[in-house]
């Protein structure tokens, strides 16, 4: 089975670079580009993306859609804007801080991402790719160090988590989570996502899944256990991104293997499609072969569709910046055609 492959793509509007990158993402062999459709896409720009969405479709590219940092819920080096305007709706931490993160609990929500979803088929999107929904990460971007105490820097505890937790426990919440928050936590996740699955597939359009990776502590997010995840009726795709140069770096192949193994799994008892996530930003000079390396394990572990993040080493990012960003590309490119 010839391997399919995809690459993310942001930082840019500018409708005839867009061109020419959609023509060069075509001209390296992939078969889709999943846009990160922001905020501030869909406050002011949505024109733009609807060209950029017909533009891809004219290169030959399939195109997903991704609510990249939308409400805060999703993974993304994008801010959210909903949230300043409905700081009532925001999650609490348990030090009694508000973040700027939608509450997964909040009947305002879910109608705002579903005007998102709308507006994301109605400019042409083929497929709607939900990436890593998750609670309050914890204060992994923080800028500067946040006061008071790291343990109680969880959420959410906001009026309606609190009542809803009583309501379905019989007790307060406590301020340290214990196992029955870590489960009122992952059922907040798993409806959510049910809901937005189930919505984008009402609406005749492939539905993706990415959950944040196994093996390394992403316990804040509140998605310990995939299995639910993979029974959603109306998901297509679903995947993991385990990046080992993200943050802290960790070695790449136990990180890689057993993840992409564990996605095979799921999708085979599931009858899903798989996508598997590999980092190709954010390599120092002289690592870049870590990508090839890891595209041959997934590939091994049985991986059929495989994502970059993201275009050209996601140069429009400084903070994700590699190296030698030609050099990190070219290993992509040439990897991938391997494969293919
Ligand atoms: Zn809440």
């Amino acid at each position: 089975m010839a391997l399919r492959t995809g690459i993310s793509y942001f930082g840019n509007r500018t409708l005839r670079h867009v061109e020419s990158d959609m023509k060069d993402i075509a001209g390296a062999g992939f078969d889709y580009v999943v846009h990160c459709f922001t905020e501030s896409d869909l406050l002011w720009g949505l024109e733009s993306m609807r060209e950029i969405v017909a533009i891809s479709h004219a290169a030959g590219l399939e195109v997903h859609l991704d609510p990249w940092g939308v409400a805060g819920v999703f993974g993304g080096e994008a801010l959210s804007k909903i949230v300043t305007w409905n700081t009532d709706a925001c999650q609490v931490l348990g030090d009694g801080t508000a973040v700027g993160v939608i509450c997964l609990n909040h009947p305002k929500l879910l109608p705002f991402l579903k005007e998102w979803i709308d507006a994301g088929i109605d400019i042409g999107a083929d497929l709607i790719f939900f990436d890593e929904p998750h609670w309050y990460p914890g204060d992994l971007w923080y800028i500067g160090k946040p006061a008071g105490d790291a343990d109680l820097r969880w959420s959410c505890r906001c009026p309606v988590c609190l009542e809803r937790f009583r309501d379905e426990t019989g007790r307060d919440m406590p301020l340290i989570r214990d196992a029955e928050v870590q489960r009122f936590r992952a059922d907040a996740v798993l409806r959510l996502t049910t809901e937005l699955i189930g919505y984008t597939h009402s609406k005749q359009v492939t539905t993706d899944l990415c959950l944040l990776p196994h093996g390394i502590t992403f316990d804040l997010v509140g998605v310990d256990d995939w299995e639910p995840f993979g029974a959603f009726p109306g998901l297509d795709y679903f995947g993991t991104d385990p990046y080992w140069r993200a943050g802290d770096t960790v070695p790449m192949e136990p990180y890689v293997r057993p993840n992409a193994a564990a996605v095979r799994r799921l999708c085979d008892e599931h009858g899903l499609r798989d996508q598997y996530w590999v980092q190709g930003y954010g390599f120092p000079r002289g690592a870049e072969d870590e990508i090839a390396a890891a595209i041959d394990i997934a590939v091994e572990e049985g991986m059929t569709d495989i994502a970059i993040w993201g275009y050209r080493a996601s140069e429009s990012m400084s903070r994700l910046w590699s190296g030698d960003i030609d050099r990190t590309w070219q290993v992509v490119v040439d990897a991938l055609a391997r494969h293919r």
